[in-house]
Parts: structure tokens; sequence; C-alpha cells
């Protein structure tokens, strides 16, 4: 970690000495803007970039053919709120104890004391150090408690609502809008309930972009709750997905679409404002689709969300920084949804923490890094150790409590089939077996409750187990609610 009189070193720089060119490999005259757009359980295959066939995301293409496509780009966790917490903290969030997803305050399983660590130094924090104007608008899903609130870990505005899901309809119980001063605002007169949250999320965000004041560069993180259950479109957007039968899928279509409606607004914000080509943005999931709920889908790979095969953790990763980032390409190493963290803070001058969980992606998508990879091995794990991973070129480890471990070839074998056992005579499994250990012995060990992660029969039955019951439960309460396309429209 930086030392916090290396950050003020830094910043003393900035505000003494405006002019002097940022500290940065990139050559930048000026730090950029920032974007980060994080999509919620869209699946690998559903954007048009990765082959998607039944509807169309002509927006996020757009912003993916003025960058780069990191074909090999993975959330450093299977569901929702560890990998946001990496994002924010740009190292392993299991290096904090940060492996499941705070519980509401309604759950039984409820810690008020769980959420994004205070002590933990956030992408926010340190970018306002640098000068930047913050927001995150969206999903925060990082604790409830005060404590734990975006203005609290470093951002200028918070618009959103701080738990896991938001109705899309009924926004005002989930209605927040903070500035740093404390005053809470009431929703901007425009909008109403009706409106939809997808949309809200977009005005928002082309609020934000338009405020610029071109004096300072701005940080904004916006983490769209869509396409996360539960399915609701307005008939506007299901109006317009034409030729698909199954209504879940439909109505996820319908959300995903007014996503990349959205995301085409804001970028075209970026451009009257005279900012695009000052502006990194990324965009990705948080993790990977989970089909039989929210009608993602996840091809070519097996598993889906809260599983540790490609499905739950490969999703859609484009980086576009204009005349810094090679447009139209695709890079082809693994990369990690943390790097954003790293990438963003050598964009802005600041420097990357000596860690080294987060690797800035710039001199590998400029093609300066073309003899080896940002990472020399990757992990994933989750709450009690039900399931743990590593990825070290194209060898993947896979471990199940309960089953034996398996070994990978995703060169030959993406799609996960039977694998291998461990092979001790082979140096492969041997380098990987070390280089997981090693990162296990530094985590935090996880809470009591992470035991109850993201379960689903699903899961089990891929690997030969039986499903506890705790997963036959959420499998029921899903089985219980009938989706339909009246469903999806507001009450
Ligand atoms: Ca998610």
């Amino acid at each position: 970690m930086i030392s916090l009189s290396t950050r003020h070193c830094w910043l003393a720089l900035f505000v003494l000495c405006p002019a002097l060119p940022a500290p940065t490999a990139h050559a930048q005259a000026e730090p950029p803007n920032i974007l980060w757009i994080v999509a919620d359980d869209l699946g690998h295959a559903d954007v048009g970039f990765n082959g998607l066939e039944d509807f169309t995301t002509p927006h996020i293409d757009a912003l993916a053919a003025a960058g780069t496509i990191c074909r090999e780009g993975y959330a450093s966790h299977p569901f929702c709120a560890p990998t946001r917490a990496g994002l924010m903290a740009g190292r392993y969030q299991q290096r904090f104890g940060f492996y499941n997803n705070p519980k509401p305050p309604r759950h039984r399983d409820h810690d008020p004391d769980f959420g994004l660590p205070p002590e933990e130094s956030t992408i926010a924090e340190t970018l306002s150090e640098q000068g930047y104007r913050t927001a995150a608008i969206g999903k925060w899903h990082l604790g409830e408690a005060a404590k734990f609130h975006p203005l609290e870990h470093g951002f200028g505005d918070f618009f959103g609502f701080l738990a896991g899901w938001s109705d899309y309809y009924d926004t005002d119980l989930v209605w927040q809008r903070h500035r740093r001063d404390g005053r809470a605002e009431d929703p901007p007169a425009e909008s109403s309930r009706q409106d939809y949250l997808t949309d809200l999320f977009t005005d928002e965000a082309v609020r934000f972009i338009r405020e610029a004041d071109g004096d300072r560069p701005w940080f904004l993180y916006l983490a769209y709750n869509a396409p996360h259950t539960p399915l609701q479109a307005p008939q506007r957007w299901l109006d317009r997905i034409e030729g698909i039968d199954d209504p879940r899928r439909h109505i996820y279509a319908a959300m995903v679409t007014a996503m990349d409606d959205g995301i085409g607004r804001v970028r075209a914000a970026l451009e009257e404002a005279g900012s695009a080509k000052d502006t990194l943005v990324f965009f990705l999931s948080d993790n990977g689709g989970v089909g039989p709920v929210n009608g993602a889908r996840n091809d070519p790979f097996r598993g889906l969300k809260g599983s540790l095969f490609e499905g739950g953790i490969r999703v859609p990763f484009v980086a576009a920084w204009p005349g810094v980032i090679t447009a139209g390409a695709e890079y082809p190493r693994p990369v990690i949804s943390l790097d954003l963290h790293a990438t963003s803070l050598a964009a802005a001058g600041a420097p990357v923490p000596e860690e080294g969980d987060a690797v800035d992606l710039v001199p590998f998508l400029k093609g300066e890094e073309a003899g080896r990879p940002p990472h020399r091995a990757l992990f994933w794990r989750t709450g009690r150790s039900f399931q743990a991973a590593a990825r070290m070129g194209d060898t993947k480890r896979l471990h199940v409590d309960g089953t034996d471990d398996r070994f990978f070839d995703l060169g030959k074998d993406p799609e996960e089939g039977e694998g291998a056992a461990r092979d001790p005579a082979l140096a492969e499994h041997r380098a990987l077996d070390e280089a997981y250990e090693a990162w296990e012995a530094e985590l935090r060990p996880d809470r009591p409750s992470d035991a109850s992660g993201f379960k689903i029969p699903q899961q089990y039955r891929e690997v030969g187990l039986d499903p506890p019951e705790e997963a036959m439960d959420w499998q029921r309460r899903h089985d219980r609610r009938e989706v339909t396309l009246e469903k999806a429209l507001p009450k």
C-alpha cells in the first residue's frame, strides 16, 4: 500500500504545481476524466461484440469499437458486492475479509459491521486527493450503515441505492442524493415515481458530465443495476425487442437495451461537453449472468453467477481512451476488474499501490508490453472456501468443497469439460498450487456468515453434488415467481 505521506506528497505537487506534467508513463499532458460503467449480472454473451444474436447493443459495441475489447476479462468475484469492493480498493477484496454480499437490515444474517472497511483507501479518495470531482451513481452494495456510505469513502456525490438490488419503479424507497455537505436532496423535479431506474441513473450521469467545469477532471462510477432482477422494463423498451418468445429473455433484453441506450446518451453527453477525447472509459459486468433467473447467457462458457467456472467470472470487458488505448483492437491475455483501479490511478498521475493485485493496463493495451502478461496469476475464492480458483497462463485450477480439484487447459478447453486431476509431475499444476497457497495465506479470514454466499442448485449439480437446503430454498423462491411481460410493467 502507498503511504499517506506519499499520497499527500503527490497532492501537494498537484496543488502547488498544477502546470507540472502528471507523473504518468502515458505522456498525457492532462489527467483524463475517468468513467467506469458497471453492469449487474450481465452475461458474457449478451453484448454484440461477444456474439449476441437475438437483440442488439449498438452503443456498448460503439464504445468497444472506440477502444480495446479484453477477450479474457474477469471479475474478481462471481457475485456482486465482493467484486465492487475489489474495484473500490484496487486489491483482492479477500485481503480485507470481503467474501460475501452484505445482507440488508431485515435479513437474519445482517451484520451492521460488514461493509467496505472505512480504513480501505478507495479510488474516490485517491482521485479526490488528485483534484478530481467524483460521483457514484447507481448500486452501492458495500454496506448500508452510515460509516460505509459512498460519501464516507471519498465520493463527492452519490445518487443511487445502498442495497444489493432495487425495484426499478418504486424508486422513492431507494432515492438518495447526498452531497458532501450532508444535505440530502429530494428527487430532481423532472423525475417521478414512474421513471425507470435505469433512465434515472443515465439522467444523473449526463447531468454530472454536463456540470463539468473544465478546470478539474472528474471520476464517475456509474453502476447500473441492470440487468439484475427484478425483471422489469417499461412498455417502450419491451416493444423494442422482437422475436424472443421466452418472456424472461424478452424482459432481460429490454433491460439491457435500456442500459445500452443510456450508455449511448452518456457517450453523447461526453461528445457535447467536448470531453470524449479526454476520458478513459471502462465497461464491464460485475459477474456472470444468472440465466435461470434473469435470462442472461454466458456462452460459450460453463457456469453462471456464483460459480467459479468461466461463466461466473468471465465478463464483457472494454477499455477506451482516445489516442492512448488502441481503438478497434482486442487484447487476448487475462485481465481482472481490479485493474480498473490501477489503470485509473496511473492515468490520473497518482501512485499505483505496489501490492500488485491491480495492474495499470495501458502499456499492455497500447501494445508496449507484448512479451508478458499483465498478471503472473489470477485468483478467486468464495466465502468459507466453498469454491476457489486460480489461473496461470492457460491453466486453471478449480476447487469445489466436497469434490476433487480439477485442472483445465483454457486454451484447448475454454468450455471447461472434464478437466484433469492433479498431476504432481506437471510443473503447471505444481506452480498453480504453490501460487494459490501463497495467495490464500495472505488473506484475512472470512466471517462466520460467509458460509451463506450466493448458492443455487445448478452450481452443485454441475459438479456432481447434492444442493444444500439453502440452495433449494433459493430455487423454490424463484420458481414461485411467474414471469410475464405484464409483470414487467409499472404497477
Ligand atoms: Ca451482480
